[in-house]
């Protein structure tokens, strides 16, 4: 099974991926939804991610922020399985790289921004929830640091958040429309570490099976796409990633 994958992958000029939490386990970040998450753990952190709650709460804002200081996440340094994907894109084969994580591993791993295609959007960016204006998360924790504990807009006063989608977002329709593009004009579809249930990742397989391509699902749990997919790999990502991509020139 995984000889065959090889071979697509090495056929391939067009290969899309999609990455979700387990591409990122190995790098020390944990699962939010899995049997040791964050949220399975601890239910009551979940609030801390619901827009409504975060644009209402001031409280919740300052401990959201002190949670952002504090998130190991941020010195995460990226795995086997983010540079193997990068060996995809030196070889010229790499369409897009969707991923469902806001980890910002893929750009340190070595993958272009151009390709990484952030789902979910990146916790590395802060943006004013009313006008829009962008800076970086290490340019607020200063302000942080400095005493402001939930720092406002310095453009306008708006309230700020992380450039990530919280519960009760809508997704960003560009991002979505490069993603369903990527899916469907590519011929390899590698989807690795998703459970394919959260929308719009699931949906993003169906494009590519409807479009033509072999379809490989690299996880270790079963997924609703399995049945549908050419091929099943349920391998640790850190070490059968490697194999899969070895050969690329
Ligand atoms: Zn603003």
């Amino acid at each position: 099974m995984n000889a065959a994958v090889r071979d697509w992958i090495r056929a391939s000029d067009s290969i899309t991926v999609l990455t979700g939490a387990g591409i990122s386990t190995d790098s020390g970040i944990p699962d939010y939804r899995g049997p040791q998450g964050v949220w399975t753990k601890d239910p009551d952190a979940e609030k801390l991610v619901q827009y409504d709650t975060y644009m209402a709460d001031p409280d919740i804002r300052r401990r959201s922020w002190l949670l952002r200081r504090d998130n190991p996440v941020r010195h995460a340094q990226p795995n086997a399985g983010h540079r193997a994907l990068v060996e995809i894109e030196r070889a010229g084969r790499l369409r897009g790289l969707i991923t469902q994580n806001v980890d910002g591993l893929h750009v340190r791993a070595g993958n272009s921004e151009e390709k990484v295609i952030e789902l979910h959007g990146t916790m590395f960016s802060v943006l004013c929830t009313r006008c829009g204006a962008r800076t970086t998360l290490d340019e607020n924790l200063a302000r942080i640091d400095a005493g402001e504990p939930d720092p406002a807009c310095e453009n306008c006063g708006g309230i700020q958040k992380t450039a990530t989608i919280m519960f009760g977002q809508m997704l960003e329709r560009r991002v979505l429309e490069r993603a369903a593009i990527a899916a469907q004009v590519c011929d390899v579809f590698l989807a690795i570490g998703s459970s394919l249930q959260v929308e719009p990742a699931a949906s993003l397989c169906r494009v590519a099976v409807e479009a033509g391509a072999k379809l490989v699902v690299v996880n270790a749990e079963a997924t609703p796409y399995d049945a549908v997919a050419d091929a099943v790999v349920r391998e640790p990502i850190g070490e059968v990633l490697p194999e899969l991509v070895a050969g690329l020139g």
